[in-house]
């Protein structure tokens, strides 16, 4: 008999909602599992300030949701690794029976036999049955010039990361969705002036947190107009927004510019094992299959209308059960 290290049942790519979810449902049905994490655990959540939507849960921060879930996840028994996956392979099991070197300790492992999965890393390999793909999304770049190099010195994804930096000082939110309106509404409690750039005239948010913003005095909504320009040579000074009836420009001066217009997927190096769509998302429906058997993708990153926490949660528990069977 091999001993082959890093063996497990399941290997979840990703940490988020639909990873954590993932991995409690797995170790609770008994199997030996592995989370797959690039970053910090929690996802995109993480950066919410405030979740009030999540059924049973009135109200809790991004990242206290995405602790707790973490928590669970590691308490009942998942083991999560800080590295990033970049590529699977789909084989034939090299051997029959195999041991797992854990901690030091040989521990006795069920037979895999027949079509085995390998989750290669930066640092190592893991051999599964199933893996579970959840890497939700990044965040999508406004692709303005300079929009990289000013990342850090006036250019900003994370408000809740980065809000208090702009402490008394004017910011630009750009993006229309729930993002955007939370971010301007966490920002406007301290900053002096938030302007929201959105490309249409209608949000797409929800209509209360709309109205939330507009209550605040030190909001200004610059609707049907989109960033073409950062201003400032070695932190942003401002930028020029473009009317899009019109075509008019103006220019907006602002120390801080808060990108909140969605994420893409981010999957290209899954592409060998599991179909994408045409916007990189994996191809898989709401049983969580992908193109190919003992793969499922959960959450955000696979083909679906309604991305919300709590259908990435459900992704991950029908992924999860789909993995154990
Ligand atoms: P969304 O996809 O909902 O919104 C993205 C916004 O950015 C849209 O208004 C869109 O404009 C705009 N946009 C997209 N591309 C560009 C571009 N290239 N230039 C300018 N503007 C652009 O993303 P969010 O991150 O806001 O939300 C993602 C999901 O997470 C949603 O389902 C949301 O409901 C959910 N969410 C829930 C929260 C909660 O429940 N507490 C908190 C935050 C998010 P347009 O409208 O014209 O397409």
């Amino acid at each position: 008999m091999n001993i082959i290290e890093n063996v497990y049942d399941i290997v979840i790519i990703g940490a988020g909602t639909a990873g954590l979810s993932a991995a409690i449902y797995g170790v609770r049905a008994g199997k030996r599992v592995l989370v797959l994490e690039e970053k910090a655990y929690g996802g995109q959540i993480i950066n919410t300030p405030e979740v009030e939507n999540y059924p049973g849960i009135a109200k809790i921060s991004g990242f206290e949701f995405a602790t707790n879930l973490y928590n669970q996840a590691k308490g009942l028994g998942a083991t999560v690794k800080f590295e990033r996956a970049v590529e699977i392979k789909s084989q034939e099991a090299a051997t029959t029976g195999i041991k797992a070197v854990d901690d030091g300790t040989l521990t006795e492992l069920t037979t895999v036999t027949g079509k085995v999965n390998v989750v290669i890393t930066e640092s190592g390999e893991y051999i599964c049955k199933s893996v579970i793909i959840a890497t939700g999304a990044k965040n999508r770049p406004l692709g303005v010039d300079r929009e990289k190099e000013l990342i850090g010195v006036g250019i900003s994804y994370c408000a809740t990361c980065d809000g208090m930096f702009f402490r008394g000082k004017d910011v630009a939110v750009v993006g229309g969705g729930n993002t955007a309106l939370e971010d301007a509404h966490f920002l406007s409690n301290y900053c002096n002036k938030v302007y929201v750039i959105h490309r249409r005239d209608q949000f797409r948010g929800e209509s209360r947190l709309v109205d939330r913003i507009k209550s605040k005095s030190n909001v200004e909504l610059v609707l049907s107009s989109k960033v073409v320009k950062l201003l400032g040579t070695d932190s942003i000074e401002g930028i020029v927004v473009e009317n899009t009836i019109d075509g008019k420009s103006s220019q907006i001066a602002c120390q801080g510019v808060f990108v909140a217009i969605g994420q893409m997927p981010d999957n290209e190096r899954f592409k060998n094992v599991v179909s994408l769509d045409q916007y990189g998302y994996i191809v898989a429906g709401e049983d969580c299959k992908t193109s190919c058997e003992g793969i499922y993708a959960a959450g955000d990153c696979r083909t679906k209308t309604v991305r919300q926490l709590t259908t990435a949660a459900a992704d991950g528990a029908v992924a999860a059960i789909a993995a154990c069977e």
